[in-house]
């Protein structure tokens, strides 16, 4: 057995600890390999069974390194022990190197009560000159493997595990030597390690921690198991809430189990959807909103049209659609300024708005031309909504800034089915009845040209 060194245990221990985390970290690396452990179900799982495995491996390699001590205290001590003895003996030894049978048997005799094991000396010829086995009893001094011949030889002390004894015993021989004849003989002496026998009696005890040990270690992993599922889940939802939110729908509200940074991180999802919403309402309202007068704008009014027209396709309802071009406009705006014709422009809304039902959709369409939708109208109601707005407009003459300015249009109107199936069909024809009524000497209604 090699003598204990402080360094040697160090560096078995690092060994231990290294081979130990390559064992464990070998599927970890497998995991990573595969991209599974960017998960955060994947990860916990494996710093749960990382941590519950690295501790009872930390105990084991303690517990050993505790053994390896204490075997190497016992064989120091013994190996003291023996070679007090064996200096002793060499008091006694006569000239011409004889081991005196009696007189070391009186020795060991007065050194029995100190002795924790039984001893034995032997001569050069390692035969038993006395012990303190009984007469006839097993001998220690039987040298399988020439270890007591060895230290015949070189005079070394050693420390022999011999096989057949079935017990914690091991062997010191250490040799007898005097000043003027040398080696005359080795001294046998058996002891027990302390730790081996602590061991054995230890072993219930032992067993019970092992046992404590796996359910605790089971308890950590259902506990770590149950922790990461729920934080997984929530994680998931939140990624499901902000898919929703990418896909615009804001309406989806972010909602989480756990208290604490997922609680707070959902919070943060709903405020910024909250605030999405707002800024592209405003958006949205600024994109199909004309500023002069507030009726929706040319965009809008195409998405409008197209809806309309999808719905009454479905419902088989009719559809009409109007036109509407101020006369002379252009007039107006060099008799009476810019800004009497945007007064103008406002109050054709507000009248429109006045003569339109709330599912009617009225629209300025570009500068001095206003379009109206009127989901399940046909022609004939159509035109007659157009006449009406067409007298309310050339009834009334627009005050602004003390100026009184009278304002006549030109008004077309087409119905789907009866004068087209498409919104490109549809404008066109619309425009086409626009320029008939114009041509027809404006402030009038009309219906689209026979094509
Ligand atoms: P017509 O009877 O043939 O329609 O004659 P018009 O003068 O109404 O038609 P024209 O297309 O010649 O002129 C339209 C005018 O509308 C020209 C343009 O300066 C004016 N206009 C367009 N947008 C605005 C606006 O926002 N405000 C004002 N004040 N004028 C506008
Ligand atoms: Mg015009
Ligand atoms: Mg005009």
């Amino acid at each position: 057995m090699t003598d204990g060194l402080p360094a040697a245990m160090v560096m078995d221990l690092r060994r231990y600890l290294t081979q130990g985390m390559q064992t464990l970290l070998r599927p970890v690396k497998l995991l990573r390999g595969s991209g599974r452990l960017a998960r955060v179900g994947p990860r916990l799982a494996v710093a749960f069974v990382l941590v519950s495995v690295l501790l009872p491996v930390i105990g084991l390699i303690a517990e050993r390194e505790q053994r390896l001590a204490a075997a190497r205290d016992a064989q120091a001590e013994a190996q003291q022990l023996a070679r007090v003895i064996a200096a002793d003996i060499a008091d006694d030894v006569h000239a011409g190197r004889r081991l005196d049978p009696v007189k070391i048997r009186a020795h060991l005799d007065q050194l029995r009560s100190q002795l924790g094991g039984d001893v034995e000396i032997v001569d050069l010829r390692r035969d038993s000159v006395a012990g303190t086995t009984p007469e006839g009893g097993p001998r220690l001094g039987v040298d399988a493997d020439g270890q007591i011949s060895a230290t015949l030889r070189d005079g070394l002390a050693r420390t022999v595990t011999p096989e057949d004894t079935g017990l914690p015993l091991k062997l010191v021989v250490v040799p007898i030597r005097t000043p003027t004849d040398g080696i005359v003989g080795a001294l046998l002496l058996d002891y027990t390690d302390l730790y081996d026998e602590v061991l054995s009696a230890g072993a219930h005890s032992r067993r019970m921690t092992l046992a404590a040990g796996l359910a605790g270690m089971a308890a950590a992993l259902g506990l770590g198991w149950v922790l990461s599922r729920g934080l997984v889940r929530d994680i998931r939802r939140l990624t499901q809430t902000a898919a929703m939110f990418a896909e615009g729908d804001y309406d989806t509200r972010a909602q989480v189990k756990s208290r604490g940074e997922l609680r707070e991180l959902a919070g943060a999802l709903n405020t910024m959807a909250e605030r999405i919403a707002e800024r592209k309402a405003v958006l949205v309202d600024l994109a199909t909103t004309d500023p002069l007068t507030g009726l929706p704008n040319r965009r809008a009014l195409r998405t409008g049209l197209d809806r309309g027209l999808d719905h009454a396709k479905r419902r088989g309802t009719p559809l009409s659609l109007i036109l509407l071009d101020l006369d002379h406009f252009k007039t107006i705006n060099d008799e009476h300024g810019h800004l009497t014709g945007d007064a103008v422009l406002r109050r054709v809304a507000e009248i429109l708005k006045a003569h339109l039902r709330s599912t009617d959709l009225a629209a300025r369409y570009g500068g001095e031309e206003f379009a109206v939708l009127l989901p399940d109208t046909g022609s004939d109601a159509a035109t007659r909504t157009a006449e009406r707005v067409r007298v309310a407009l050339s009834a009334a003459p627009i005050e602004f800034q003390g100026r009184s300015v009278r304002v006549t249009a030109s008004l077309g109107v087409v119905a789907y089915p009866e004068h087209g199936l498409t919104t490109a069909e549809l404008v066109h024809r619309a425009d086409a009845a626009l320029y008939t009524a114009k041509r027809a000497g404006r402030d009038r209604v009309h219906g689209p040209p026979a094509p």
